[in-house]
């Protein structure tokens, strides 16, 4: 299937007779030119990403450093030569972890790695202990009477595994979605839970959570998965099993913002192509792979149009600001942009591993233009999947509003067992599977675009 598509695809390109030899719609030769050559030569995202995560390195949303963050991504984009580049700011909270450590008190004393989950309330200097009671799921804690969890520590178990599109993710991230705001509620004094990850390094994954319908904040924790499975192991021995627990944090108010740069559109009439992914990282690695490298392919793609010429519809980059804590930079374009027309919202927000499928939904209307985006990607090892969906983080509620958007599928295999710990650095990106990325995306967009005239002095040579 894969060779059958990529020799028609080059017939295609090389003659006009192969269009009628293979009855197959044409991919336009220019937007496979162009997709080829992004494919072995785009050093915009590696460039992109490697300047960011040594220059900034980590940064936290509110904090000074997504500050630092949007100052170099205004330099950067500007540089590169997009126009209206500007910084689109808002008011958020400000979520902040402090000292943090965990021991077993009693039967075998011992210290275990452990992360602070994002919004957790503080134990204080002083720290907390108190007796472990564990369950091994969210439905487990939820079913369990409130004089069991009251007082203690409670820890969740999970049996998480490493999908190719990450879907376990969605099922299996509750004990940390769900269960402070549960163990809350039964009076629990802490909660710590095994990392929501899919690897065996002795690394805590962080990750955001909230304290809902009223429950009061206590302190919430992730064991690395080594500690999780140790905990498991000390209380298979059936003597009571006390830990301490030291996580201080901080909330307070604070500013972040969306930083917003443009390929300006021959009709700056018709409504704009949206591609981006988010500028703040959680705090211990440097947010390479989540999200250094999402911003950086969707850059690297537009500036690709931009230097092939003018594309008939403008496309708008944007680098969200505060999306790990809860959304905020989404939510905030929503706000000012989400009732204007887009021709479509792409996002890049799940590593930068090999993309394998395309999903879209631009209507049935515009069902022509989402097949030839699949046509023009399956040289390129990618199938197509739905014709009725699209996904993203931040533009995902604008996705739910109705506006069009693309999804490209990046493969989840190993995405888990980096995700928001100190792991997340810039070696764990392959650059042959970034450029793939760049390959799909400026495909994408050259399609999207409606056509781009190449500048005149190109043309006469
Ligand atoms: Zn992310």
């Amino acid at each position: 299937m894969f060779r059958t598509l990529f020799a028609a695809s080059l017939l295609a390109a090389a003659s006009p007779l192969a269009a009628h030899v293979n009855h197959s719609p044409l991919v336009d030769p220019k937007v496979a030119a162009l997709r080829d050559a992004t494919l072995t030569g785009d050093t915009y995202a590696w460039d992109i990403t490697e300047g960011l995560t040594t220059e900034v390195g980590p940064r936290l949303a509110g904090t000074e450093a997504e500050a630092r963050a949007r100052d170099w991504a205004v330099k950067k984009l500007t540089a590169l030569g997009f126009s209206n580049v500007r910084v689109e700011p808002f008011n958020m909270p400000v979520w902040s972890r402090g000292r943090e450590s965990a021991e077993i008190l009693a039967p075998f004393p011992q210290p275990m790695v452990v992360a602070a989950l994002g919004n957790s309330g503080s134990t204080g200097p002083d720290g907390v202990s108190g007796e472990i009671v564990a369950f091994d799921s969210v439905d487990a804690l939820k079913a369990a009477p409130d004089e069991l969890v009251r007082g203690k520590i409670v820890f969740v178990d999970h049996h998480m595994t490493p999908t190719q599109d990450g879907s376990s993710y969605g099922g299996f991230r509750s004990p940390r979605s769900q269960g402070p705001t549960i163990a809350s509620k039964k009076g629990a004094l802490a909660i710590v839970i095994r990392s929501i990850g899919t690897d065996y390094h002795r690394n805590p994954h962080t990750g955001v959570m909230t304290f809902d319908n009223g429950a009061k904040p206590i302190p919430a924790g992730a064991l690395s998965i080594p500690d999780a499975e140790q905990l498991l192991r000390i209380l298979k021995r059936g003597q009571p099993v006390r830990m301490k627990l030291v996580l201080e944090s901080q909330v307070v108010a604070g500013q972040s913002g969306n930083v917003i740069a443009e390929v300006p559109g021959r009709d700056p009439s018709l409504p704009p192509i949206l591609v981006g992914g988010h500028l703040d990282s959680w705090d211990q690695g440097t947010g390479a792979v989540d999200d250094g490298a999402g911003i950086a392919i969707a850059a690297a793609s537009a500036k690709h149009i931009m230097d092939a010429g003018r594309p008939l519809r403008t496309i708008r980059v944007i680098w969200f600001g505060a999306e790990e804590v809860g959304l905020f930079g989404g939510e905030d374009y929503r706000k000012q942009h989400g009732k204007e027309p887009h021709h479509a919202l792409i996002e890049s927000d799940f590593g930068a591993d090999k993309i394998w499928k395309v999903n879209s939904k631009l209507g049935d209307a515009r069902k022509p233009e989402a097949e030839a985006i699949g046509k023009a990607l399956a040289p390129i090892g990618i199938v197509t999947g739905s014709f009725n969906e699209a996904d993203g983080s931040d533009i995902g509620p604008m996705l739910a509003d109705g506006l069009p958007g693309i999804g490209l599928s990046q493969d989840g295999t190993r995405y888990f067992d980096l995700h928001h710990t100190p792991d997340d650095t810039l070696d764990k990106i392959d650059p042959a599977q970034l450029r793939q990325n760049v390959a799909a995306w400026t495909t994408v967009l050259a399609i999207l675009s409606g056509g781009i005239e190449e500048p005149k002095a190109r043309k006469r040579r």
